[in-house]
């Protein structure tokens, strides 16, 4: 690891004397038609979003309808947790939904256009009493009953209604992720289709699967592990020591791994994935949704202490529950995608769909892997 990080650094440092930095093109490995572009030369770096509203620490708001004592102030509770006494998580439906709730055939199809109406449910998790505190802050008790509410509302929208084909889990935090609500939160939105990011992960990992009899995500995890450095003795030739985490490796838990893409399209990105094969996020148990805490908290802890107060998106994506893709159960690894926002996309980006990325993968790797942790 320090052989590697000090080749690294050398070469970083005399590629910004020369100020063309990095510049390739990488293809998602997972889905080939998504690429992005690393350009780490300073001319590419994109000016700042205008300067986001920093965000709400604050504990207690008294007007904040999410905040504990104003929960007559929400849209109707479907549930909270615990049951009884004060609540630690509430889900309530969403005031604004992009998507309603009524009767009407979820198909609409006028010649070669189709459209889908708006129809599926949309809510939102109040993730905590405390009205502005961040992941890395909870405790891990709390992210794991988070995480197990998340999965237990998953199965319920998925046990009432047959036409839902995708229940999508996802968080915004911050102003420049485009919370619109101060107040820690996540949303659900369930819909008849199934997004199109997942559709494309699920259908490459398959095609990869029928080719390779493996699953893409298990490759990435396994090559992001096997990555090997070997210390031997100047003058005896004896290995020292054999380090054997890969470059790409953020943190590690029991069953899970947080991992920074190859083809990373924000800067910060990061995944978190089971370590061994698991399609659906429904089945993990709550022993893995433990060790998945511990190891959320501990990669969002690393990136606070890099980039500090960031700002980003979470999705989660797992199989979709369908019959149509039971045979996808061996291909598709379900997985939390965490992407950090630190610029607003350039024209270049809309235009091209063509990500920027102005920070090297593996130098993003060893700034968040070096934070040093306490050990809880
Ligand atoms: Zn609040
Ligand atoms: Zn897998
Ligand atoms: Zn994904």
């Amino acid at each position: 690891m320090l052989l590697a990080q000090n080749t690294k650094q050398t070469e970083t440092n005399m590629s910004e004397q020369e100020d063309i930095g990095t510049r390739e093109i990488r293809i998602n490995p997972i889905v080939p038609t998504e690429s992005v572009l690393i350009a780490t030369a300073r001319s590419m770096r994109p000016q700042k979003a205008e300067d986001a509203a920093p965000r709400d620490t604050r504990k207690h708001v008294e007007r904040c309808p999410f905040c504990r004592g104003n929960e007559d102030k929400t849209p109707p509770e479907i549930t909270r947790v615990p049951e009884n006494g004060d609540w630690a998580i509430r889900i309530v439906e969403n005031l604004y939904p992009v998507l309603g709730d009524d009767r009407q055939s979820p198909n609409m199809i006028f010649g070669l256009q189709q459209a889908i109406n708006g129809y599926g449910r949309h809510e939102v998790i109040v993730d905590h009493s405390q009205h502005g505190i961040a992941i890395h802050e909870m405790s891990q008790a709390h992210l794991s009953m988070l995480f197990q509410t998340y999965q237990s509302r998953m199965k319920e929208l998925y046990n009432a209604d047959k036409r839902l084909k995708y229940v999508l889990i996802f968080k915004n935090f911050g102003p420049a992720a485009g919370a619109s609500m101060a107040h820690t939160h996540s949303q659900i939105i369930a819909t008849p289709v199934i997004p199109q990011n997942v559709q494309d992960e699920v259908e490459h990992s398959k095609n990869y699967y029928e080719k390779n009899h493996h699953c893409i995500f298990c490759t990435l995890v396994d090559e992001a592990l096997t990555y090997e450095a070997t210390i031997y003795d100047r003058d005896s030739g004896k290995i020292v020591r054999k380090i054997d985490v890969g470059q790409y490796v953020i943190e590690r838990g029991e069953h899970f791994i947080a991992i920074k893409p190859f083809a990373s399209r924000y800067e910060w990105e990061i995944h978190i994935l089971p370590l061994v094969h698991k399609s659906d996020f429904i089945k993990a148990t709550p022993e893995e949704l433990d060790d998945f805490a511990r190891v959320l908290k501990r990669t969002m802890q690393r990136l606070d202490s890099v980039i500090g107060g960031a700002q980003y998106n979470y999705f989660l994506h797992t199989i979709p529950l369908d019959a149509q893709y039971d045979d996808c159960q061996n291909s598709y690894h379900w997985h939390l995608e965490i992407c950090p926002r630190t610029s607003i996309p350039s024209g270049f980006e809309l235009g091209s769909g063509l990500f920027v990325n102005t920070v090297s993968p593996e130098d993003a790797a060893i700034q968040l892997s070096n934070v040093v942790l306490d050990e809880e």
